[in-house]
């Protein structure tokens, strides 16, 4: 007589994490969660995870009753709605699970196998952003300048060249950019307005059908005629960066000028270092009705516990988010911050993270080939938490944002203390 038995799965939108000898799956439907250290479970899960099995395994109603870790993390994965059990009578075949495969994944493996720069014209269409950075010039004098660039897109004076990018340069990106469909174009400086050819940049970004945004200090902004003989396209983002302290009468005249421009969509960026300069910021948010507006922390060597409250990541924090499974993948394969991203200096370097090495000049690379190598063999659009210590071992790799230049700068891959937690064995939680 045949012994009862059942089907074992778990659901394809269970993210399962096997790490230093634990279990971790993620209910990516509703947040919920659930860890385990049983060697037996351990093994079990891993043995579903095999190419053979898809998330599915035969278990004999005998070895689940007598084996009470098992029962109990069945019992918790159909609580937890991640999987559940079906009678092997009912289905005698076993069901066919299909994992999700990013199309994504497939050109990354083609362009590894197949060297070819003609294979490279499919991967155009991952270049989604450009930054160009038109001149290095300005006659401020901030004290973030040599470092707030390196971390988030902020105007730097780039001292060892004062080259302005040629517009016949920028004419052949924005070209190449729109034969690919690039959605964002993202232009600084220097002070952006110093730029020479600043009315044949406009003339040439209003060609192409993509996202706009101008970088400039308040204190370099032009009057507001000015402004808006420059600036007079709807697909504009005029991007206000201010630090502290302001100075009052000139972020005062700024915000003068953008407001009487009712057309111009201005997003004002904070650059904080501080508490008080938080606090600062929210004050000038009420005083000027600002509507547009985020928060810019900037480590400047001396304020790594504000970084630690404003910028660290926490358990909570990762888990008050809802993950998809098309993300977790994302993440899997590329840098979410980095990928499809490529900033182009004012001396024409292209690089595809400004803290990273070159990778070629705009004058003898063109971006299809720049984009090739960083594909084939560049370390940035893939760097990825699950390639890096200590967040190789932790279970929240694919969750946890991907590795931003804040890590760069602080030289550490885990701004967070998560590692040090200990999983509990066999703990169920259900994160509203
Ligand atoms: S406005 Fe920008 S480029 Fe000028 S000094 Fe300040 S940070 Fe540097
Ligand atoms: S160790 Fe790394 S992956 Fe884990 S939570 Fe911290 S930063 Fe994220």
């Amino acid at each position: 007589m045949n012994k009862e038995s059942y089907w074992f799965y778990l659901e394809p939108y269970a993210y399962v994490s096997i790490k230093r000898d634990s279990l971790f799956l993620y209910n990516t439907l509703d947040g919920a969660i659930l860890e385990n250290k049983a060697p037996e479970i351990l093994e079990l899960v891993e043995r579903m995870q095999s190419n053979d099995n898809l998330l599915v395994v035969k278990l004999e109603k005998d070895f689940i009753d007598q084996n009470s870790s098992v029962s109990h993390f069945v019992a918790d994965v159909r609580r937890a709605f991640m999987g559940d059990l079906v009678d092997t009578a009912l289905s005698p075949k076993k069901p066919v699970q299909m994992m999700p495969l990013l199309n994504i994944q497939q050109d990354i493996e083609k362009t590894d196998r197949i060297p070819n720069l003609d294979i490279g014209r499919d991967i155009m269409k991952y270049l989604h952003e450009i930054t160009i950075h038109v001149n290095g010039e300005c006659t401020l004098d901030c004290a973030m300048c040599n470092s707030a660039y390196k971390q988030f897109l902020c105007c730097y004076k780039n001292s060892s060249n004062h080259n302005e990018l040629k517009v016949t340069i920028i004419e052949r990106i924005i070209s190449v950019a729109k034969g690919v469909g690039v959605s964002k174009i993202n232009i600084i400086g220097g002070n952006i307005f110093l730029y020479p050819g600043f009315d044949k940049l406009v003339e040439l970004l209003e060609t192409i059908p993509a996202q706009k945004n101008f970088y400039t200090h308040y204190r370099n902004l032009p009057d507001q005629q000015e402004i808006t003989r420059l600036l007079n396209s709807e697909s504009f983002v005029l991007n206000l960066l201010v630090n502290f302290q302001v100075k009052e009468k000139e972020l005062d005249f700024a915000v003068g000028q953008v407001k009487n421009i009712p057309a111009l969509k201005t997003k004002f960026n904070f650059i904080v270092e501080s508490g008080k300069d938080i606090e600062a910021a929210q004050q000038l948010i009420d005083r000027y009705r600002i509507e547009e507006y985020t928060y810019k922390p900037h480590f400047n060597g001396g304020n790594l516990e504000f970084l630690r409250e404003n910028v660290f990541i926490t358990q909570e924090k990762i888990l008050a988010s809802r993950h998809s499974m098309k993300d977790i993948f994302k993440k899997q394969k590329v840098n979410l911050f980095d990928f499809g991203h490529m900033v182009i200096l004012n001396n024409g370097d292209i690089h595809t993270n400004i803290d990273a090495e070159k990778i070629g000049n705009i004058t003898e690379t063109t971006l299809h080939e720049a984009v090739y190598k960083e594909m084939t063999g560049g370390r940035n659009w893939r760097r990825t938490r699950e390639d890096v210590e200590p967040c190789k071992q932790c279970h929240y790799n694919l969750l946890c944002p991907s590795i931003s230049n804040y890590e760069l700068i602080l030289g550490r891959n885990n701004l967070c203390d998560i590692m040090d937690k200990n999983v509990a064995s066999g703990t169920l939680h259900f994160v509203a």
